[in-house]
């Protein structure tokens, strides 16, 4: 006999915590719910809530996250309210006698003057950049604390530096959000009012996208599948990264947007690019189909449009 498992979600709300609840109702393949499973997808993580599901295993999302331009303002809540957040779950997941953690890094955590392609091995050698320091620091102390709590308790906490994150559920604000999520939200404005469509930055900075449904798989393998404490990055491959013009170009094609563009080279690019490997990943799912860059855009822009007057 198989005791059941009950797997809680902290953030479960959010872009990836909606993905991982949509793979678990919608896939008929492997990804999908299985017999045995409990999952319960949560808007806050509290004691009281490890006390009444009393979860055998926990998949970590709630952070305060955001994009570039919150980074750049916000540094100091980045990392304390991070910090904190990681502490209470992890400390409170060690007490409840959790099997297994999985939380969720960002390739932002990675050194700004390092070698490409960056993998697994390489996040804690040298400063991150310093857009979004508070951010990395907090995070690169969730690897710090898996490591501690395995050498002194045998805990299985691990986690996963997904590469930038998109899809349903985003949060599409105009100020804060990530430049994909940003960048639909600001053309889709344009093609209302007539007005013209601006990208911030010079639009030559590469960036590796994964789409939010494909992550969601990735995490639930994890959870079932993967037991090493080390990270594992969850990316598509190195020559599937893309410059923000593509990125713009892609949005403006979906939404049909017939006016010119601009970019205001006033605004921070961040760091030009982080290219990381997935080669631990495909050495152990070498099959895994990650879906088409355009196919997730339109999704997302779909999305957007069918959810405009409830989109975060
Ligand atoms: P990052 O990978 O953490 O830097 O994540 P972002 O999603 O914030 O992407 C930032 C890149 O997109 C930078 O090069 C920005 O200059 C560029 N970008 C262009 N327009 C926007 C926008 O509207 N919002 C954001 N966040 N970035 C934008």
């Amino acid at each position: 006999m198989t005791t059941e498992k009950v797997i809680i979600v902290t953030g479960g709300s959010g872009l990836v915590g909606k993905a991982i609840e949509w793979v678990i109702e919608n896939d008929n393949g492997r990804f999908g719910r299985k017999d045995g499973e409990k999952w319960i997808f949560l808007t806050k993580a509290t004691r009281a809530i490890f006390e009444k599901y009393k979860p055998t295993h926990v998949i970590h999302l709630a952070a305060l996250v955001g994009g570039l331009f919150k980074n750049l303002k916000y540094k100091l809540d980045f990392l304390r309210d991070n910090l904190l957040i990681n502490d209470n779950v992890l400390h409170t997941a060690h007490e409840y006698k959790v099997e297994k953690v999985v939380s969720c890094l960002s390739t932002c955590v990675f050194p700004d003057k390092t070698t490409y392609p960056i993998d697994e091995t390489m996040i804690h050698n040298g400063p991150p950049h310093h857009s979004n320091f508070g951010y990395a620091y907090a995070k690169r102390l969730i690897d710090t604390q898996n490591k501690a709590y395995f050498d002194q308790f045998g805990h299985r906490f691990t986690s996963v530096i997904p590469t930038n994150v998109f899809g349903p559920h985003d949060n599409y604000d105009l100020q804060d959000s990530h430049v994909i999520p940003g960048l639909i939200h600001k053309c889709y404005l344009a093609k209302k009012n007539g007005t013209p469509f601006v990208v911030a930055g010079t639009g030559k900075p590469l960036r590796q996208f994964i789409y939010s449904r494909d992550l969601a798989k990735l995490f639930i393998w994890v959870l079932r599948e993967y037991d090493q404490i080390d990270p594992i990055i969850l990316s598509v491959g190195e020559k599937d990264e893309v410059s923000i013009k593509d990125v713009a170009d892609t949005i403006v094609k979906y939404l049909g947007f017939g006016g010119s563009y601009s970019f205001d080279t006033t605004k921070a690019d961040g760091q030009f690019k982080k290219t990381a490997s997935n080669a631990k990943l495909l050495s152990y799912l070498p099959d895994f189909e990650f879906t088409q860059f355009d196919v997730a855009i339109q999704e997302s822009v779909n999305w957007f449009l069918e959810n405009y007057d409830k989109a975060r």
